[in-house]
């Protein structure tokens, strides 16, 4: 009889894990860093000490995602609203996930962002906090019009129709399966 192997868990890292202590947590498995991240964590408190622990790490891989995946988390940004509240790092930190996820690894993205949790959870890939337990609902953003009701999935200050205020609304879906 063999004992099937466990598989080993893919993480990816973002700056407000690193901020939050991840590095002395005990995590098994490969952890991704995108490189933008490490431009991020360069301008925090502390930013060099955890760039020199980070190159010591054998098991910390800094990459950069591939476009394709980023023109997908992109496009499913678009989708939810979290476009508005995401940074071109925040989707690379998904893409490279997203990248790892359809390569076949098992994958788990720690942070405590709470729009790359949102994304993540909408496009099924998993997802840890330190501080957060997080979300278990989906939540879209769109805007409407406080004037005219239009609709809009895209952040606008203003009514293409009427030029009134578009306000901010979050709905709430269940997550996909
Ligand atoms: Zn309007």
């Amino acid at each position: 009889m063999t004992v099937e192997k466990k598989k080993e868990k893919a993480f990816v890292i973002d700056a407000s894990a690193i901020f939050n202590g991840i590095l002395s947590h005990n995590l098994h498995g490969k952890k991704y860093l995108p490189q933008c991240v490490t431009y991020e964590i360069e301008g925090m408190h502390r930013g060099e000490a955890l760039l020199e622990e980070i190159a010591v790490k054998k098991d910390v891989i800094v990459t950069i995602p591939d476009k394709t995946a980023f023109t997908e988390v992109n496009h499913q940004a678009n989708e939810t609203g979290d476009i508005a509240e995401l940074s071109e790092c925040d989707m690379s930190v998904v893409a490279v996930a997203f990248e790892l996820q359809s390569k076949n690894n098992l994958v788990e993205i720690i942070t405590d962002d709470y729009d790359i949790q949102n994304l993540a959870n909408y496009m099924g890939i998993p997802y840890k906090g330190i501080y957060w337990k997080g979300i278990t609902q989906i939540h879209v953003y769109s805007w409407v019009c406080t004037g005219c009701g239009f609709k809009s999935k895209k952040q606008m200050n203003s009514c293409f129709e009427c030029g009134s205020t578009m306000k901010k609304k979050v709905q709430r879906k269940k997550k996909r399966s």
